[in-house]
């Protein structure tokens, strides 16, 4: 069954394509079979051509006889057995069977997935492809074997080496090959092979192979795991993509190098199998670092979208205040021309007190947008008395509404403060509303103070309240967003205050009763 995800080639494409890869095949298998362990068997320590035929079957599983055809023209081709006889079509059968079924067993190609993307996935197919490449290596050396009459005692060690290489083959060649047939896996290859970290591996790799192999020295494990540093590497830094693209380059190395020097012995096998487990490895960390990589993505994903939300609430609470004023105003205008159309002089003054709510509306907006998208304050030299007398003058009619009575204290010696007026306007506004709130809900005398004194190069704004004040327990999560005990309000209103005056380099916090004690600091630097 064709694969749906993908269009269908055009018939002479698809015919070029598949005998590209029965030429394919056995060109790899001719280049290696250059060590065979058994003369007519193709038992080498590397089996590429393998990988390349379950690659093939991934994207074409229906085309399973142009793999029959490739793998019994390679026994004849390649190892010279008669074209007429049974045994190299019995075993290409057997072959193309199992890489069939290891095809199957990996799933349809996946455009959008670059290879492993889960630890699941990658277990899956070193599963599938050991034990396919088990079943390979028994279903050939019987078939063969037996054919040449040779079905004895060395059987086991056969179909063991002819499992080590082929395993091999798959476990670090497939993943390449199976990255190169998608756009996205081609894509990161590529964008890795540019970095120079790789190259600088590379390097490390063949200066291992040296070490390894090339001093002579007959004891080739001593210095194996030399080999396995850069494939660690890559995989740390950069996931699948580098630990398929290593371990290959190691593969490869180490094949030439072992034709280079190697006696024909198991040795060879031994090392494969060594080469194997490191692949695996690779791959394992590779996964990993690319699962941690997308976790963090997401993190990041959804830490924008809490600020996002914090940002429009603290918006909506801000907000609140100037819009109500506005639409006061806005009916008072109304009345006005309604009843007393002669009454002009007041008619302009609400006007203007409502485009002056607007203006503010429209700067407190701009401000907190810039202080929650990039920190931004635009700080100036500011002499805090006028600013705080302002805040109570405009809270004065609400004050009066709640039947509270607001005073003020302002040490007359305040030094002026490096600050971002518009921002610390909008803290002082918010400390007086929620006090003439909770005092409002007390009992007589209803009170707010604002005090403004100067200790320790620090200027110190308390508002005092004569309400219920806070509970001990909730001094501290009351500056935490959302933990408003109001139904109708943000909550965010303290959280705000408190990156503000942070960000003045002040602190900001809620002092034991009696009553509501909300105080800040400011740094009082050289003006
Ligand atoms: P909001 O006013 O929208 O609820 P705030 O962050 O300004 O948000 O306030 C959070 C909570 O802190 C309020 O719901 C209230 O319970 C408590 N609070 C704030 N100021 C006082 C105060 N002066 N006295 C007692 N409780 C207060």
């Amino acid at each position: 069954m064709e694969t749906a995800l993908r269009p269908r080639w055009p018939q002479p494409m698809a015919w070029a394509a598949e005998l590209l890869f029965a030429l394919l095949y056995v060109l790899l298998d001719w280049a290696s079979y250059l060590r065979p362990l058994v003369e007519g068997f193709n038992i080498t320590p590397w089996n590429p051509q393998q990988a390349l035929a379950v690659a093939f079957l991934v994207r074409r599983p229906s085309r399973a006889w142009v793999v029959f055809a490739a793998v019994g023209a390679a026994e004849v081709l390649v190892r010279g057995w008669p074209v007429d006889s049974l045994a190299p079509w019995a075993a290409a059968g057997a072959l193309s069977l199992t890489f069939l079924a290891v095809a199957r067993a990996l799933g349809p190609e996946r455009e959008d997935a670059t290879l492993f993307d889960t630890r699941a996935t990658l277990v899956r197919f070193a599963v599938a492809v050991t034990a396919g490449a088990l079943a390979a290596a028994i279903g050939y050396v019987t078939i063969l074997s037996s054919a040449e009459g040779s079905l004895g005692s060395s059987v086991g060690a056969r179909i063991l080496s002819y499992w080590v290489g082929d395993a091999v083959g798959l476990l670090v060649t497939l993943p390449l090959l199976l990255a190169a047939m998608n756009a996205a896996g081609r894509a990161r290859l590529l964008e890795t092979l540019g970095h120079p970290t790789m190259w600088l591996a590379a390097a490390f790799t063949c200066g291992g192979l040296w070490l390894v192999f090339g001093r002579g020295e007959q004891d080739y494990f001593k210095f194996f795991y030399v080999l396995m540093l850069p494939v660690a590497w890559c995989s740390v830094r950069f996931g699948v993509a580098g630990a398929v693209l290593s371990a290959n380059l190691t593969q490869v190395g180490l094949i030439v190098a072992v034709q280079g020097t190697m006696q024909r012995d198991l040795t060879v096998f031994e090392l494969q199998a060594l080469m194997a487990a490191s692949g695996v490895t690779a791959l394992l960390l590779g996964v990993l670092v690319d699962e941690r990589a997308r976790a963090e993505a997401e993190a990041r994903k959804s830490l924008r979208f809490s600020a996002a939300g914090q940002l429009a609430a603290g918006l909506a609470h801000e907000l609140g205040q100037p819009l109500t004023a506005m639409n006061n105003y806005g009916e008072a205008c109304r009345l006005l021309v309604d009843r007393q159309p002669e009454q002009r002089e007041q008619l302009v003054a609400a006007m203007g007190r409502m485009l002056d709510e607007a203006g503010r509306a429209a700067q407190v907006a701009r401000r907190l947008r810039d202080f929650f998208t990039n920190g931004a304050i635009t700080i100036e030299v500011t002499d805090l008395g006028p600013l705080l007398d302002a805040a109570v003058r405009e809270q004065q009619r609400a004050a009066g509404r709640a039947g509270v009575q607001l005073e003020c204290a302002i040490d007359a010696s305040l030094p002026p403060v490096w600050i971002d007026a518009v921002q610390i306007a909008v803290v002082v506004r918010n400390l007086l509303a929620n006090a003439i709130e909770a005092a409002g809900a007390g009992e007589a005398p209803r009170v707010v103070a604002l005090q403004a004194t100067v200790h320790d190069a620090e200027l110190h704004v308390a508002v005092l309240d004569s309400g219920a004040g806070v509970p001990a327990a909730r001094l501290q999560v009351l500056f935490d967003a959302a933990h408003s005990a109001k139904s109708s309000g943000m909550g965010v209103g303290l959280s705000i205050c408190r990156s503000i005056v942070e960000a003045h380099g002040g602190r900001l916090w809620a002092a034991p009763g009696p009553g509501g004690r909300f105080i800040f600091t400011l740094p009082v630097g050289n003006t």
